[in-house]
């Protein structure tokens, strides 16, 4: 039988420190290290922890591997009105966005939608953690990344697709934003991953090994391919995804991603869109009317008994976490100390 895996409870500081030690020992800039830090901190709280501190390992390879360049300096630039683009030169896309995000905001409060485009990016965070903000400065968004080819299209068992997350932000007065952002694969890589370290198995559907045939052992998931959520209907989604976060701005593929690194095992290197529509400059004075409908409608859902919006268990675990706290399993946090020990 699997022992549970033994973990160790800290702060919400503590965990925001040894992030940023962390990066700081791996040769990131502290800008970088900066935004990194308060990105898996932020994912530790809401109890994500596939994109908690367990990520600085991804972000720490990448550097050492030199694919990522951890001390690149974003580039923005506005090539019109409505387009914000961003070079991150290789760099970590949480710097990206912060950097590029006044320009997002402004441009789509002055023409009512905009887009943000980064790339040459490495992404390897939630989107909720991208688009938050945008909630927070009134806007609607849309956010898509593409990733390294992992998962199979419906039907078939060899990997064309990244698990392509898929994210959507929308203001709510007076109280967090709605925001719910998945990935289209039947869950996120770094879940299996997970698992594989705790020496778990995983739920049929997430995964088969590499003669296609369904699998439950974590690591013959992994060397074979990711499922899609939904059959055919997330295969369409990721394919949308990895159209508009790839090819449409001039970007890599999954297929190009996972060519790129050369097996290092580096998060992916690729571009973000993010679409940001302003609801007071389409709707001018009425806005405020339209956006009490919409809340009729959250209220419809949450309502009923046994429902839940997407983005609830995240803040209540968010607010549980101010108080208290998170646990974080002691073998990860015992190869982040030695890492950090390394600075
Ligand atoms: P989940 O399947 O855990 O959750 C997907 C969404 O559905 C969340 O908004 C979640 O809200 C909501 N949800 C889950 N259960 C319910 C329910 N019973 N009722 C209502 N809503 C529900 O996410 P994934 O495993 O697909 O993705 C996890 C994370 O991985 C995402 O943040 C994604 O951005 C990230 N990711 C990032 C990648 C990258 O390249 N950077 C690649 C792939 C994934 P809640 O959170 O409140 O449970």
């Amino acid at each position: 039988m699997t022992q549970p895996e033994r973990e160790q409870r800290l702060s919400l500081a503590d965990i925001e420190t040894l992030a940023r030690d962390v990066l700081l020992a791996s040769g990131v800039s502290l800008a970088h290290a900066d935004t990194i830090a308060r990105n898996v901190t932020a994912a530790e709280a809401d109890a994500c922890r596939s994109h908690g501190v367990y990520r600085l390992l991804g972000y720490v390879r990448a550097v050492a591997s030199g694919k990522a360049d951890g001390k690149a300096v974003p580039v923005v630039t506005q090539t019109s009105p409505a387009i914000v683009k961003v070079d991150a030169g290789r760099g970590f896309a949480p710097l990206a966005n912060e950097m590029a995000r006044p320009a997002l905001v402004a441009a789509a409060q002055s023409l009512g939608i905009a887009v943000l485009a980064i790339n040459n990016c490495y992404h390897n965070s939630a989107m909720w953690v991208d688009l938050e903000p945008l909630a927070d400065a009134g806007l609607v968004s849309i956010g898509l990344t593409a990733g390294q080819r992992s998962v199979a299209p419906h039907g078939g068992s060899k990997p064309v697709f990244g698990t392509n997350p898929f994210a959507f932000g929308w203001p709510r007065p007076d109280r967090a934003p709605f925001v719910f952002d998945f990935a289209t694969s039947a869950v996120a890589r770094g879940e299996i991953e997970l698992h594989q370290r705790a020496g778990k198995s995983i739920p049929l559907g997430w995964a088969v090994d590499a003669e296609g045939r369904p699998t439950t052992d974590p690591a013959l998931g992994l060397a074979g391919a990711m499922l899609p959520f939904g059959g055919h209907k997330g295969t369409a989604l990721a394919l949308m995804v990895e159209l508009l976060a790839g090819p449409m701005i001039g970007d890599l593929t999954s297929q190009e991603s996972f060519a790129e690194d050369e097996g290092r095992g580096s998060p992916p290197l690729g571009g973000e869109l993010i679409i940001a529509f302003d609801p007071v400059r389409f709707l001018g004075e009425d806005a405020a009317d339209h956006m009490a409908r919409a809340e009729t409608l959250f209220s419809s859902i949450s309502q009923q008994d046994g429902v839940r919006l997407p983005g609830d268990r995240r803040l209540a675990a968010r607010a549980q976490s101010a108080r208290e706290g998170v646990l974080v399993p002691t073998r990860l946090f015992d190869e982040l100390q030695a890492i950090r020990s390394r600075g």
